[in-house]
């Protein structure tokens, strides 16, 4: 597996391309991945890689970075804009989280390695060759085909101090209504890690979710984009933001959040954006083929404000049913 690029990333201009992965499998012994990217490069601004599709079955992204790579021409940018509306091209065109080459999820797999099949060696394109040309990134991220999302900004608490705050003012920039934290241990092979290693200011957003394009959400990320790229200096002629003061909410480890204690129905009892408390329901699953058997209730296993929920309601024993995270202010950030 390798992987080169039709289009020059570095000269002046506009051109479309695509990075190619050579890819052998049962079905071709040599076929190519092309994955899209534009590129729109004028001036002396810093680089910034737009992506969505990290994930395939989460839309709100890609038609928003569709749209920017047709809409901004050289004459509105200072800078370098590397973008990347279908980055996992196979999973986006199997409308799915993960590729169907390989079973692998994008947002894993960080920094990659071509040696280990399509998905590992696209990451390590990205990281060798688009990351470290670019000072900040975006990543748009909704909850997919399995969930969905309260609109926000989601940051990865990695890095230094004057990391964290330059990440936390793009996050005000974007302007959604919340800003989601997430733990800089999270999870090592994300993208947003890499950045961090890479010492790239990133922002990623969760936009809704359900396997559709929620129309508010597109509205937010939209201007978010935008309002975000001129508060990092690259467009011309777009006054800088003013910053938002959104709700910022620390994600809650895995530990508390309610699963599916059965197989069955999930009948929710809260929606997004509800402050629960421990011990409160947080929905009913009804064991399908049982009519004797009890329902099982849900309950929550401490207080917190639900940011993301299951969409599917074919539930499994284990499947996450709700994310919660709690509120934080900027010095329990530790940024004051
Ligand atoms: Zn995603």
């Amino acid at each position: 597996m390798s992987g080169d690029i039709d289009i020059d990333l570095d000269r002046p201009g506009k051109r479309f391309g695509t990075i190619r992965l050579v890819h052998s499998d049962n079905r071709n012994a040599f076929s190519v991945v092309p994955v899209p990217i534009a590129v729109i490069a004028n001036g002396d601004g810093p680089g910034v890689m737009l992506s969505a599709g990290t994930h395939g079955d989460e839309y709100e992204g890609q038609a928003i970075m569709q749209a920017l790579a047709r809409d901004l021409e050289p004459a509105h940018v200072t800078g370098k804009l590397y973008i990347l509306p279908a980055l996992n091209y196979p999973a986006v065109l199997d409308a799915a989280r993960c590729s169907p080459l390989d079973g692998g999820n994008l947002n894993r797999v960080f920094p990659g390695d071509p040696r280990l099949g399509p998905t590992s060696a696209l990451a390590a394109f990205v990281a060798r060759e688009i990351i470290p040309r670019c000072r900040y990134a975006m990543d748009l991220h909704s909850g997919g085909k399995s969930s969905v999302y309260t609109p926000c900004t989601y940051l990865h608490w990695g890095g230094d101090l004057a990391h964290r705050r330059a990440k936390l003012e793009g996050a005000r920039a974007f302007g959604a209504p919340s800003v989601v934290i997430s733990g800089a241990t999270a999870n090592a092979g994300s993208m947003t890690a890499e950045c961090d290693r890479q010492g790239v200011v990133m922002v990623s957003t969760e936009l809704g979710g359900g396997g559709t394009i929620d129309r508010r959400m597109l509205g937010i990320g939209r201007d978010g984009v935008r309002r975000a790229l001129a508060h990092w200096g690259i467009l011309r002629d777009h006054p800088k933001p003013e910053l938002a003061a959104p709700r910022l909410l620390m994600l809650q480890g895995k530990g508390g959040t309610p699963m599916a204690e059965t197989d069955g129905i999930f009948e929710p009892a809260c929606d997004l954006d509800d402050a629960v408390e421990d011990g409160q329901i947080a929905g009913r699953i009804y064991p399908i083929g049982e009519l004797d058997r009890a329902p099982c209730d849900i309950l929550f296993r401490g207080p917190g404000i639900i940011v993301s929920r299951r969409v599917g309601s074919l539930v499994r024993r284990g499947d996450l049913l709700y994310n919660l995270a709690s509120p934080v202010d900027e010095a329990g950030l530790g940024i004051t």
